[in-house]
Parts: C-alpha cells; structure tokens; sequence
C-alpha cells in the first residue's frame, strides 16, 4: 500500500540525513495520504531507528484514530505532534520535524527569526516564532506547535528543533532547508552587526503573490 509515497518518505528522509538536517534517529517525517474510499491516512517514520537503515518496510500506515493499519514497528514518538497538525491544518500534507544545528541554536536562545529573508516571507509565510517547551511526545507540546505554526509552515521548538511542514512532502523539505538556512544567515548577520528587516508591507505582497502566482503551476 502507497508503495511510491513510501519510497518518496525514505528518499526525502536520507537527504535530510545527509544534509544534516537530522542526525541519528532524531528527527521524524510522516505524509497524510488518501485511501480509495478518500479517508486520510498517515504514514509516518519509526521510533528510534537509523534513517541510514530504514526501508519502506519499516514505515508504519495509521488512521485518523492513530490505530496502525500496516507496518511492524513503533511509530515515532512524536506522533501526537504530527497528528494535531494535520487535524489543525487541513491543507497540510507533509510534516518534518528536524534538530538541525542553526534553527536549534536559536530554539534554545530562544530567539525568533525576523522577516530576514524572501524565500523565508514566501515559502514560510512570516516570521520564525519559538513554540514554548513541553515533553517530547507530550500533547502539550503538540499544542504549542500549532499555535506557533498558526498562519507559518514552519517554526523553532524551544530547546528542542525545529517544525517544517507543506502541502508536500517537497513542500516540507523545502521548508525544513529555508528554516535552517534563514537560521544561519541570521545569525551570520548578528556577527556583522546589522540586521536590516524587510517591510511587513513588502513581506505581505512577496506572500500574496506567492501563494497566487508563484511556479508552474498557476499560468
Ligand atoms: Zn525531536
């Protein structure tokens, strides 16, 4: 079942290891996809395994009640997490949850990222907000990660990492790398002593324009 979408899971996975953006078994992906019957279900990445060693055979399949359809493992512990989101954000398909270095730092100086940057603005839709600390796997902190990511696709986790979610699964990488890379160059501009921000006007038509005319797909 979802055999490409698995394979997509586990190749978006591996990238994100090899860029560093999760290290270990840190750091969780899962995908909601339909059944034929149209009811959503999720596929989400095991607990505590290598992402060098997983397969799609170690994906697990739950329905919307969280009861596993398929798979022989532990789903990630952080799945009350995954879940809130997509019952919060129905236009969200993908999530990725990272402990890359940069957006971590930040997580834990508990500093939020300005409007910086324009692929930030567009792709993440605002500022980089810290969501307060909770438990890992605790659904309090899956409370405060909606809230943080109320109007975003991606926020930092206080003292924990960071949150990037799209309609996609590349949508959700993509917002996974902008968050670690926005990370960097502020902090890289702290160093240099001056952070100039971009007009929440200015961010607020890079927003609009995105989300209506940006890409392929809207000609
Ligand atoms: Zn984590």
């Amino acid at each position: 079942m979802f055999e490409s979408e698995k394979e997509q899971l586990v190749e978006v996975s591996l990238k994100l290891y090899n860029e560093k953006l999760i290290v270990g078994t840190w750091g969780n992906l899962s995908l909601r996809v339909k059944d034929t019957d149209g009811k959503s279900l999720y596929i989400v990445t095991p607990s505590g395994m290598e992402y060098e060693k997983t397969t799609i055979n170690d994906l697990i399949v739950l329905d919307e009640e969280g009861s596993i359809v398929e798979g022989i493992r532990k789903p990630t512990s952080e799945l009350k997490m995954h879940m809130r989101i997509y019952e919060e954000r129905e236009e969200i398909n993908a999530i990725i949850h990272t402990h890359s270095t940069f957006a971590t730092a930040f997580a834990v100086a508990g500093v939020s990222i300005p409007m910086i940057v324009e692929d930030m603005v567009q792709h993440l839709g605002g500022d980089l907000r810290v969501a307060k600390y909770a438990l890992p796997g605790t659904d309090k902190l899956a409370d405060y990660i909606v809230e943080a990511l109320s109007d975003r696709n991606g926020t930092l986790m206080k003292n924990h990492g960071a949150v990037g979610i799209g309609k996609t699964l590349e949508d959700a990488y993509k917002a996974a790398m902008i968050i670690e890379k926005t990370s960097k160059i502020y902090l890289y501009a702290k160093v240099l002593g001056h952070v100039h921000l971009l007009s929440v006007e200015d961010a607020q038509k890079m927003i609009e324009y995105y989300n209506t005319n940006y890409g392929q797909n809207n000609m």
